[in-house]
């Protein structure tokens, strides 16, 4: 398509369309200021915006650590705090090794796009993180999804793999915690059809991290040892400021160093917030006072959600259905001074929208209680 000369550049009308027609969908997504008491972030910990890590930072920065890495970590913008961090950070999560890449996201990118190799199996829970997929479409391994959080599934398509004369190695990836389900994985049940087939098991543990496990090391952390696992730790959610780690073995992650794209040909992440989530880790090791706040908070939550459902975690998703639906009950919640998002397609299933509420030290146990009594007078009078 050219635009007529003189009548000025021709913009973005199919994207316009395209906008508009996710509009009418209900599904056209806007960034919006922060709204209210904070129901919706995943800093578990409160860490992100605490005295402990801005400490930190300014501490690093009169140490004289560096905004900028200056190049790939590769060449010239490998720092003295990036391989502390690497170090410390695979002491802590129990692996040889450990990679910081600049986010979750990237995290999995790497992980998915290098590790598999060709003539292996990705077997993936189905509702594995967008970061995973985008991983897993540029490797070389087969990729299958069985049923969310069913081992049993994952046995079957393992052995069928094999039936089918698979050869390969088997990667079994999933999350510790889903992130819009706010449900555990069976990751003993998964540890075990692992080790049958010599499997390695791939933990996303984005949303466990800090929050789970004896010192808040994640879920995975003292799974059977017989299993190769991997875990990735991201660093922007229970630890307050951002990144994410790869754990496992040395060979591997040299492979990504070696091997993963977006390791090899990005920036190195800022050194300082490598220093920061140095602090945060030895934070989250030593400051079990934190977990319990965060847990009280939680429990507090389970009790006044309870006639919205039975839940685990500090991840309580209210399901809803239909995107407008959900949309106009966390925008009456906002008004009612709730920071209470709705999550729709493609981030979770057509046809389950929902309110995403996540619970933090952020906010007091009045305010959770507020939160769920006017929920269910929201929810009443739309009935
Ligand atoms: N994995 C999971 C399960 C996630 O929920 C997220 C982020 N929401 C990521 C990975 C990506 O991590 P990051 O936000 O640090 O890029």
């Amino acid at each position: 398509m050219s635009a007529a000369a003189g009548q000025g550049r021709p913009g973005f009308p199919r994207h316009a369309e395209a906008l508009d027609a996710l509009g009418a969908r209900g599904r056209r997504r806007a960034l919006m200021p922060r709204a209210g008491r904070d129901f919706s972030s995943n800093d578990y910990l409160g860490l992100a915006a605490s005295d402990l890590l801005r400490d930190a930072a300014r501490e690093a920065l009169n140490r004289g650590v560096a905004v900028g890495s200056g190049g790939s970590r590769l060449l010239r913008g490998n720092a003295a705090e990036h391989e502390a961090l690497e170090r410390e950070a695979a002491a802590f999560f129990g692996a040889e090794a450990a990679l910081y890449m600049g986010g979750g996201f990237p995290g999995n990118v790497a992980l998915f796009a290098a590790l598999p190799m060709q003539g292996d199996l990705v077997l993936h829970d189905a509702l594995v993180h967008a970061s995973a997929h985008d991983g897993m479409k540029m490797g070389r391994a087969e990729c299958r999804a069985f049923a969310h959080n069913d081992a049993g599934a994952a046995r079957d398509a393992l052995r069928a793999w094999r039936a089918e004369g698979g050869r390969g190695r088997a990667w079994i990836a999933c999350e510790s915690l889903y992130s819009m389900e706010g449900d555990l994985a069976p990751l003993d049940a998964l540890a075990d059809v692992a080790a049958e087939d010599g499997a390695v098991l791939v933990v996303d543990e984005a949303h466990a991290t800090g929050l789970y496990g004896e010192r808040g090391q994640g879920l995975a952390h003292g799974l059977d040892a017989s299993v190769d696992l991997v875990t990735l730790h991201t660093c922007g959610k229970a630890l307050g400021a951002v990144g994410g780690l790869v754990c496992g073995d040395e060979v591997l992650v040299d492979t990504l160093v070696n091997r993963a794209r977006n390791f090899v040909f990005s920036t190195a992440p800022s050194p300082l917030d490598a220093a920061i989530v140095r602090a945060a880790l030895t934070i989250v090791a030593s400051r079990p006072d934190l977990r319990e706040a965060a847990w009280t908070n939680i429990r507090r939550a389970h009790a006044a959600a309870s006639r919205f459902g039975a839940f685990d975690t500090q991840i309580l998703p209210i399901l809803i259905g239909e995107d407008p639906e959900a949309v106009a009950l966390a925008q009456a919640l906002q008004a009612r001074g709730h920071d209470v998002r709705a999550i729709r397609p493609p981030t979770v299933p057509r046809g389950t929208a929902r309110l995403r509420v996540s619970i933090t030290p952020n906010v007091t146990g009045e305010e959770i209680d507020a939160l769920f009594a006017d929920l269910q007078d929201l929810r009443r009078a739309a009935a």
